[in-house]
């Protein structure tokens, strides 16, 4: 399970999260929603070890990860841009992370300037990983493009590829469809609720898009002004509402 206690995030004098406070358990799509501006992203960071709590403490499994860097922390994260080295072929930023993995802290040191392309070759096994996600996702052929040769769904995969490599306990996922058309933003919805159920691991979910909340989730998280306001599965957070500002953004008839 995920533990968030009374998590607390200012940043100057501005407060982003009060009292955050949440459990997510081990296999459950959770989806945080609530609009533009709310504190989402930030919570979100602060799970994946990218921004650091004012306050309060995460766990991650039986584990504090309080001060815990990143890739130390079992998770992968799906960023709301996509975050992909335009330098780099989409078979090597899919391999990245497991490159990054494999290496020693030594040898990660010493080939920073190797993941320029024309040098180090990525390794046959690490190859082979990429080659079935990339098929799985149907973004096989496509592996000697680079980014800017890519659609914005083509792109998105490959993020989500990029993910999946890692086999991490947890997936981090920050609004992923924002950017893609409405026909790909359902199709991609589908395709990633068959990811969770699939892998059976813990995905926590970035949106501002009702539908995608609740036709995706187990719980829907409700957020807006840094706080949760509920947490609940959808079809409750929609016929029972706790608070007049809930039904208000969701649009229930309460
Ligand atoms: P969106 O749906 O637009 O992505 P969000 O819910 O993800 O919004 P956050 O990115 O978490 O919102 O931002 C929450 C608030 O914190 C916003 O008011 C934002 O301006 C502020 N904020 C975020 N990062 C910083 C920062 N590094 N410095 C100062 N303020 C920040
Ligand atoms: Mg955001």
């Amino acid at each position: 399970a995920i533990t968030i206690e009374k998590i607390e995030k200012t940043f100057g004098a501005t407060p982003v999260l009060r009292d955050v406070s949440l459990k997510i358990a081990d296999g459950e799509f959770l989806t945080l929603l609530g609009p533009s501006g709310c504190g989402k992203s930030t919570l979100l960071r602060i799970l994946a070890g990218l921004e650091v709590q004012t306050g309060g403490s995460i766990s991650i499994g039986d584990r504090v990860v309080d001060g815990v860097r990143p890739k130390r922390r079992d998770v992968a994260m799906v960023f709301q841009s996509y975050a992909l080295y335009p330098h780099m072929t989409v078979a090597q930023n899919m391999a990245l992370p497991l490159r990054m993995r494999r290496l020693s802290a030594w040898q990660r040191l010493s080939m920073v300037g190797g993941l320029l392309p024309g040098t180090k070759p990525v390794s046959a096994e690490i190859e082979l990983d990429v080659m079935r996600t990339a098929k799985a996702l149907g973004i096989g052929h496509l592996l000697a493009r680079k980014p800017g040769q890519l659609s914005g769904g083509q792109r998105q995969r490959v993020a989500v590829g990029r993910a999946m490599v890692r086999e991490p306990a947890v997936f981090l996922m920050d609004e992923p469809l924002s950017n893609l058309d409405a026909k790909l933003r359902v199709q991609m919805r589908a395709e990633i609720k068959e990811l969770h159920n699939r892998l059976g691991v813990t995905f926590v979910y970035v949106t501002h898009d009702q539908s995608e909340a609740m036709t995706m989730s187990d719980r829907v998280a409700v957020m807006l002004d840094g706080e949760l306001l509920q947490v609940a599965p959808p079809q409750e957070i929609y016929d029972d509402p706790d608070d007049r500002r809930v039904a208000e953004f969701i649009g229930s008839p309460k």
